[in-house]
């Protein structure tokens, strides 16, 4: 009641003001930098940002120093260390890990392949993450294929593909939605395995490998692992599989592949440290992109690219000298690449402290100049962050829109009522660089990098430091009710993250009580 008192003033003074008079239910204006008071403090961090940038260090140290770093493993605890050495030594505040496990860890082993008919040569494959292993030594058989549109006939026939190696291909009509299918693949894996199929060839999503020569390892699912092998192929030698199937030949192959799990959970650790808020210091925004990486390259794009934007975001305001009126907490998630599970760990562990926070910031698509912001379902908060967006007209012009992001660690922070806000970047390159061998620092340039920190920390300090509170968490009906309506029901709840049951459905959707 106090507080409702204290905004109804608030609003009578701003209408003192102004002296424009408002209607009931009219919203003032929202203002920019140029009339909120925080011009002077982002000029200095832009400075900052823009010429004294250390973002490209701290990608370089992380991509050549450390490397590839899955979630669990050791070079991922190393990366770990190095990211609380930096938060440290830049000065941020609080420093420190946020342990949680996930279920499994995985390493991987070999994974070898030969066509040995109808011609003779190697196959370029390597083992999708958190999948098994082949008989060692190895095993061969017919290749058949398996249609992904088809899944469900597919799962029944699985028999079929005792001693075979089967190819996931796309033939016809999609049976239902894409990712539905994704979801199902899970099932076919879990089918397939247990009939005593040799190998599984699929790519990322169910697809085929995108670039020259190139395989992109990847999980399965939220959390899923898989005791079949399954591997990742060259477009180019699938291509040529594809072809001899289709004319009718099916050619023998030989597979080899060794991965290990642990037996059970492994320790992880999101990396932490603040910027405390001068006036609100209870009230945090989260900034941040993952840590971990996959392991057939240096992890430079996914997601060095948001790891060195993050820290270079923060460093940059810790040398601006300038201190928001609310918290600016920076967080290093780990667990991204297994189904988000560092900003879900985190979004448990500070349940408590939910109700403060202003949501989140994330950018983890990759090298690409930063194009816009997506608001994550908060239609609210468009005029808000509108005339923001159009203060960096000069510098880069970016797009609002309030679009969900499922495919980050935005996803936790909306589910929560709060704007998981995604950086979109325009980034046509990262198609072959994720999770690809070609995810080394060739792929960033420089400047791009240093631009993207440099709007990562323009938007942070803003968001923390405007005099009004940017965001408060949704109630959970609200939050149903637009996850339903940006479509992302039916994905949520395939991979068992739909928290709402029934809460925002139109009556008639409503499942029947029993
Ligand atoms: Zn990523």
């Amino acid at each position: 009641m106090r507080r409702f008192l204290a905004n109804m003033m608030v609003i009578a003074a701003a209408l003192c003001l102004t002296g424009i008079p408002l209607r009931a239910g009219e919203k003032p204006a929202a203002k920019g930098p140029d009339e909120d008071g925080t011009k002077p403090a982002l000029v200095k961090i832009a400075g900052e940002g823009l010429l004294n940038s250390h973002a490209f260090q701290y990608l370089t140290e992380l991509s050549d120093d450390i490397g590839g770093r899955v979630t669990g493993s050791v070079n991922e605890r190393k990366a770990e260390d190095w990211g609380l050495a930096k938060m440290k030594a830049m000065g941020l505040e609080n420093v420190h890990t946020e342990k949680y496990t996930i279920w499994r860890g995985w390493t991987r082993g070999i994974a070898e392949a030969e066509i040995l008919s109808p011609v003779r040569h190697k196959l370029h494959v390597d083992a999708m993450g958190w999948t098994g292993s082949t008989p060692a030594g190895g095993a061969e058989g017919e290749l058949v294929t398996v249609n992904m549109f088809d899944f469900d006939t597919e799962i029944k026939n699985a028999a079929r593909l005792k001693g075979k190696v089967a190819l996931v291909v796309r033939r016809g009509k999609p049976s239902k939605d894409f990712m539905m299918l994704f979801a199902q693949l899970g099932d076919f894996l879990k089918a397939a395995g247990s009939a005593g199929t040799i190998a599984i060839i699929v790519g990322q999503g169910g697809g085929k490998s995108a670039g020259m020569n190139l395989t992109h390892t990847g999980i399965l699912g939220f959390d899923a692992d898989f005791s079949v092998p399954v591997v990742s192929m060259t477009a180019e030698d699938q291509g040529q599989l594809e072809r001899f199937l289709d004319r009718g030949i099916a050619p023998r192959v030989r597979f080899s592949v060794q991965n290990t799990f642990t037996n059970g959970p492994v320790e992880t650790a999101n990396v932490v440290g603040e910027i405390r808020g001068r006036e609100h210091p209870e009230e945090i925004f989260v900034v941040g992109g993952h840590l971990d990486s996959w392991d057939l390259a240096e992890g430079t794009t996914d997601n060095g690219s948001g790891t060195a934007a993050t820290l270079g975001a923060a460093d940059a305001i810790v040398r601006s000298g300038q201190r928001p009126r609310r918290t600016l907490r920076f967080v290093l998630f780990t667990g991204e690449e297994q189904g988000l599970n560092g900003s879900f760990a985190y979004i448990k562990q500070h349940k408590t402290e939910l109700a403060n926070h202003l949501g989140d910031l994330i950018l983890d698509y990759g090298q690409g100049p930063v194009k816009g912001f997506q608001l994550g379902g908060r239609d609210d908060l468009i005029a808000v962050f509108q005339p923001f967006a159009d203060s960096l007209s000069n510098l880069h012009p970016v797009k609002v829109d309030d679009r969900v992001e499922t495919g980050t660690d935005t996803l936790p922070f909306t589910i929560a009522g709060l704007p998981g806000i995604n950086m979109l970047q325009d980034t046509t390159d990262y198609e072959y660089t994720h999770h690809s061998a070609a995810d080394a620092l060739e792929a960033q340039k420089q400047d791009v990098l240093t631009h993207n920190a440099t709007l990562m920390a323009l938007a942070a300090f803003w968001i923390a430091d405007r005099p009004e509170r940017f965001a408060s968490p949704w109630p959970a009906e609200r939050t149903a009710k637009m996850l339903r309506a940006q479509h992302t029901y039916e994905e949520l709840k395939a991979f068992n993250l739909w928290p709402y049951g029934d809460l925002g459905a139109e009556d008639k959707d409503k499942q029947p009580q029993n």
